[in-house]
């Protein structure tokens, strides 16, 4: 599939060790041999045992990257061929079986977890979107795209690219290209869980959707009957569309996008929701719940679920503290007896301390919570390696206060 030459690689005794643990990152500075000539993006490496001098494991060189080897295969012996791609989807469909009897809208290929680095796919109905934050893919491209199709009965794969990745050789590859069909809209529906969406593949955030929070939508569909609910970091709609659909009585969406808003208006209409139940909301979420606080508003499911604050370390105690106030805020908006769900998609910032942000809110305001639910990954975000656990959501109930 490839002409690249492959690379003759040893690793440092720690680096060996974690590899052979099944973790898919290789340093630049674990590397002992092999890098001392340059290599192409995408070049197989062998990686040799350093007692054995046998390969144990295989990866793909990523010049662009500190993690220079991405590891692809653990083993003896290994080919980067068709049956290769064709066998590594087929495990990828399985695992979401079971979700696909009532969802159209998924993800098909994670990344590292589903032994596919630095690749995402994203599938809305029949419509792939492939996201590559990593230029080793490119020389197996085609293959992987023809193999996919057929494994995920695709009509269209679309592909988007990183912001900071380096072209492919020939620049055969360019951000938004489509493979297969034409798009005749540049917005593809999708089911779930009786909810029906647009995702934009092309224009939107990422893949066009985010489908991680799909289970917790799901779980705002099943407990909305009758209620108030405000959705905030509203996105295109997704909780509080799932909210009305599960009979709310009225729904507050918040965003700083009137892009997203004006889709998640088509996305209410879409599902024959009345427009008359929706409150939109275009502002700084934290500005915008402040104003509503003063307004002395109450709900009975508030849902907050921000975009990353800690993409660094640097960043982890300033994110608790944003957590924190949006944990105050949500908690003074909603009513007795009420939910208030609370999202992190932060890899750096662990459960406990998510947790503990919350108790810090609400202990000051001097109230009592339950903890109701905890949610991680859905089938379709398997977790293999502990780095790529991001996403925690946490259902809280308000019990009745201290008089
Ligand atoms: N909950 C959504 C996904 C949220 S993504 C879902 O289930 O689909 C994060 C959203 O936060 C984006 O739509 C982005 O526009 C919005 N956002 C980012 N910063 C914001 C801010 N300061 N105030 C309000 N919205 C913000």
């Amino acid at each position: 599939m490839s002409h690249l030459k492959p690379i003759a690689v040893k690793l440092t005794k720690v680096a060996e060790k974690a590899v052979k643990q099944g973790h898919p990152w290789v340093f630049e500075k674990s590397i002992l041999k092999g890098k001392e000539s340059e290599h192409e993006n995408g070049s197989l490496c062998v990686i040799f045992e350093d007692r054995t001098n046998k390969p144990f494991a295989f990866g793909l060189w990523d010049t662009d990257s500190m993690i220079r080897i991405k590891i692809i295969y653990l083993g003896t012996h290994f080919t980067l061929d068709k049956d290769f791609l064709k066998n590594r989807l087929e495990i990828a469909l399985e695992k979401r079986a079971r979700m696909l009897r009532r969802v159209t809208g998924f993800r098909a290929v994670h990344g590292e977890n589903d032994g596919f680095p630095g690749l995402i796919l994203d599938v809305y109905a029949n419509v792939g979107v492939l996201k590559l934050y990593s230029p080793i893919w490119y020389p197996y491209l085609k293959s992987f795209v023809e193999i996919a199709t057929k494994v995920f009965k695709l009509g269209t794969v679309v592909l988007r690219t990183s912001r900071n990745l380096s072209k492919d050789k020939e620049g055969e590859y360019v951000e938004g290209m489509i493979f297969g069909n034409k798009l005749t809209d540049e917005r593809v529906k999708f089911e779930e869980y009786g909810v029906s969406f647009y995702a934009y593949p092309i224009s939107g955030h990422k893949t066009g959707f985010f489908l991680d929070q799909r289970p917790n939508r799901y779980w705002v569909q099943q407990h909305a009957k009758g209620k108030r609910i405000l959705d905030v970091f509203s996105y295109v709609g997704g909780f509080g569309i799932h909210g009305l659909k599960g009979g709310a009585k009225i729904l507050t969406s918040l965003d700083i996008s009137q892009q997203a808003m004006d889709v998640a208006k088509e996305n209410l209409q879409l599902n024959g929701l009345d427009t008359k139940k929706w409150r939109p909301i275009v502002g700084d979420a934290f500005a915008e719940m402040d104003l509503l606080i003063q307004g002395k508003k109450k709900f009975d499911l508030v849902i907050i679920d921000p975009p990353s604050f800690a993409k660094q370390k640097s960043e982890i105690v300033p994110a608790l503290k944003q957590y924190e106030r949006l944990a105050s805020l949500g908690a003074k908006l909603t009513a007795e007896d009420g939910f208030l769900i609370l999202g992190s998609c932060s890899s750096r910032i662990t459960l406990d301390d998510f947790k503990h942000a919350h108790q810090k809110a609400f202990e000051k305001e001097n109230e009592r919570w339950k903890l109701e639910k905890v949610t991680l990954h859905d089938d379709d975000h398997p977790v293999s390696y502990p780095e790529s656990l991001y996403l925690k959501t946490i259902v809280y109930k308000k019990l009745l206060t201290r008089r």
